[in-house]
């Protein structure tokens, strides 16, 4: 049975239960893709339907608020459920598709920005993966790393696919490495431009700030924090804290750990620089005892909210909201 035939079933059997305590949700997007966009990489959800979440949970009563807002909340609160709303990174989209929808649903979110490569122009590291298999010149080819030959089959979008899922893992290193690996990508395909830059610009990025929204700070270039100094950690989180506060006029106390990455370096920084709250990429939700600067999240991406039709189904949505497959996925059990 498929996963997602296999969580249909489960949401069946799912029924919603109101929590003994009080529970904070906090949804993680990334990019909101104009219907019928379908890039290899993709990370985010159509615009249809994240319509659609917004409807759902405007109608139960869970219109998403900010994690400064869910944050506040979940301190005074002793029981109900208040959902959150993120999105990270700092694409273009979240200013032209998310903003207004949130907008007509009387919702709010937190928008994490990547200040350093929005200010230098700079397409995240998976982005540029991306394009290099989009654009390669070079049909078939073998990567050669640390020992191993990865085959590149290029030609088909299933294959470009396979090769980016391959090879992403490779780019989770240091900052110097990955650009050493993306740089020999390039001259092995023949690429010959460079990704462009799809976060917001500055200007744009100022709508976000708006109409009741909170900007967070996502790092300056997007790193695995864990895998830099703490000299350079610091540099990361307070550089991209520093350069919204100066190009938006407004500081920061919300951030991201880029990919979920963090360490005991990360969190004494976050705190340090008295950041309120910061979110991981671990599932869960968060009752009264959640660390504010270690708050879970659950991806609400298309794939969770589609039926078997690949229709919009309320009853998958609700359940993904609830967890009721984190213990299918293997999640560690939320403390
Ligand atoms: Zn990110």
């Amino acid at each position: 049975m498929s996963g997602r035939a296999l969580r249909w079933m489960m949401s069946l059997a799912h029924r919603t239960s109101q929590p003994k305590t009080a529970s904070l949700i906090i949804v993680r997007h990334h990019r909101v893709y104009a219907d019928g966009e379908s890039p290899i990489y993709r990370l985010g959800v159509g615009e249809r339907v994240f319509a659609a979440q917004l409807e759902l949970l405007g109608a139960v009563g869970l219109a998403p608020i900010t994690v400064a807002e869910g944050v506040r909340w979940l301190s005074g609160a002793r029981s109900g459920r208040r959902v959150a709303m993120t999105f990270d990174d700092g694409y273009r989209d979240n200013v032209t598709r998310a903003l207004p929808l949130l907008e007509r649903h009387g919702a709010r979110a937190t928008f994490y920005l990547t200040a350093g490569l929005i200010e230098e122009r700079t397409a995240p590291w998976w982005d540029q993966l991306a394009w290099r298999l989009e654009r390669a010149e070079v049909r078939k080819a073998t990567f050669e790393i640390e020992g191993r030959r990865i085959r590149l089959e290029l030609e088909e979008p299933a294959g470009r696919s396979r090769a980016l899922v391959a090879l992403e893992p490779l780019m989770r290193v240091t900052p110097e490495l990955r650009q050493r690996r993306l740089e020999s990508l390039r001259d092995l395909l023949h690429v010959r431009t460079e990704a462009p830059c799809e976060l917001a610009t500055w200007e744009e990025a100022r709508a976000l700030g708006g109409g009741g929204m909170e900007i967070g700070a996502h790092t300056l270039t997007h790193p695995h924090l864990s895998l830099l100094t703490p000299e350079r950690q610091h540099a990361e989180i307070a550089g991209s804290i520093e350069l919204i506060e100066r190009r938006l006029g407004t500081r920061p106390r919300a951030f991201a750990y880029p990919g979920g990455d963090y360490d005991a370096t990360s969190l004494a920084v976050a705190a340090r620089l008295e950041l309120e709250h910061a979110v991981t990429t671990r599932r869960g939700d968060n009752g009264p005892d959640a660390r504010p600067l270690e708050l879970r999240r659950r991806a609400l991406s298309d794939g969770a909210c589609l039926g078997p039709t690949g229709a919009f189904s309320r009853r998958l949505t609700l359940a993904e909201l609830d967890g009721a497959f984190d213990r299918a996925r293997g999640v560690e059990a939320a403390s």
